[in-house]
């Protein structure tokens, strides 16, 4: 039996804004937590480190950028007292309590879990698409769609779901025009929202249609369009492309170890964030298909956070003020200076 100072009350797997807002909340309440941070895409911080601009996040009336917001959320979560760990978890274990938790340099174990693991968006591959991601490609039209770059020019967006179409729709505010690529001869979004873009008169639908590549400078100028059925190709003008082709939720460590629903989210009870193990929570886009707004995965870690320590205090499993020390991996270097009320 392991003793009880070897057992963390609380384990966050994710670093995006729903993992840190959790670490924020946990560290607070006292929990001692530790984040599991995820170093797959070279850098912690979640989908917001490869956005550029971010002007919906309330607090920046002028807006961040995506890799400062992620940086000022992880320095908060760690004055708060989280510690952070910039690993990957490549394995977990919730059949035993306490849960195990571990990654290629350790195993740790821990009364709750908070997973925050995040989605990924499809990407489509194109042989230019690395040379104009964030250059004209983006994967969400609602994050990037209001910068000055996009307002007034034609646009592409590429999908035929309830996201293409509501992204769609949004960039008509800004966008002269635009182009929705659909590879089908059908959409796969609601009917509500096909006929809001079939009758928008700023939205042309190009059926059948995939792009093959952008072009451009230092900016997307064009895509090279071809035509599923005739193989026919041509070239569309726009200013930008946004991808609508789904997301893919981080859910692959907990297939045998939590329900997820048909297409890989975490099932999250009612309005909580609990999921169908005791002491287990899921926040952020891992759970949500819908929203998947920085915003929205900041108040599901909240949540999530109140939630796991609820269930700690009730089970009597708290611990406060755990006495582990620091290890050496926590991140000390870009703390930056401010205290905490
Ligand atoms: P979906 O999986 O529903 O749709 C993806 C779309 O992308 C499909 O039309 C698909 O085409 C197309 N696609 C996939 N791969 C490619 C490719 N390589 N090239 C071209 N097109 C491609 O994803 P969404 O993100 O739209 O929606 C996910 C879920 O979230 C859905 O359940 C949706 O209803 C929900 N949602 C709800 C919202 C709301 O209620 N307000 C808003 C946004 C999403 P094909 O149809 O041919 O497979």
């Amino acid at each position: 039996m392991p003793k009880p100072s070897e057992i963390s009350n609380l384990v966050i797997i994710g670093s995006g804004p729903a993992g840190y807002t959790a670490a924020i909340y946990a560290g607070r309440a006292r929990l001692n937590p530790i984040v599991f941070e995820g170093l797959k895409m070279g850098l912690p911080g979640g989908q917001l480190m490869t956005t550029t601009g971010i002007e919906n996040f309330p607090g920046f009336p002028t807006g961040i950028m995506g890799p400062e917001l992620m940086r000022l959320m992880k320095a908060q979560a760690q004055n708060s007292g989280a510690r952070l760990w910039m690993e990957d978890v490549i394995s977990v274990d919730f059949k035993q309590r306490p849960f195990t938790v571990r990654s290629a340099e350790r195993e740790t174990l821990a009364h709750s879990i908070i997973i925050a693991t995040g989605a990924t968006a499809q990407r489509l591959h194109l042989p230019s698409e690395d040379q104009f991601w964030n250059k004209g490609i983006s994967a969400c039209a609602i994050c990037d769609g209001g910068i000055p770059r996009f307002k007034d020019v034609e646009l592409a967006v590429v999908g035929g779901g309830d996201t293409a179409a509501e992204e769609s729709i949004f960039l008509t505010k800004y966008a002269s025009k635009v182009h929705l690529l659909v590879r089908s001869d059908r959409l796969r979004a609601s009917k509500v929202m096909q006929e809001r873009v079939l009758n928008h008169p700023k939205i042309q639908v190009h059926w059948q249609t995939v792009p093959t590549d952008v072009y451009g400078n230092d900016w997307v100028q064009g895509l090279k369009l071809k035509n599923t059925v005739s193989s026919v190709e041509q070239d569309l003008t726009v200013g930008g492309l946004f991808y609508a082709i789904g997301h893919k939720p981080n859910t692959a460590l907990f297939i045998d170890a939590i329900e997820l629903d048909p297409t890989g989210y975490i099932v999250t009870k009612g309005k909580s964030t609990a999921t169908n193990v005791e002491g287990v929570y899921a926040c952020g886009d891992v759970q949500d298909h819908e929203y998947r707004q920085a915003i929205s995965a900041a108040g599901t870690g909240c949540m999530a956070a109140l939630e796991a320590e609820r269930w700690l205090s009730g089970t009597g499993l708290l611990q406060e003020f755990l006495p582990v020390s620091t290890p050496e991996e926590t991140i000390e270097n870009d703390v930056i200076e401010f205290s905490l009320g």
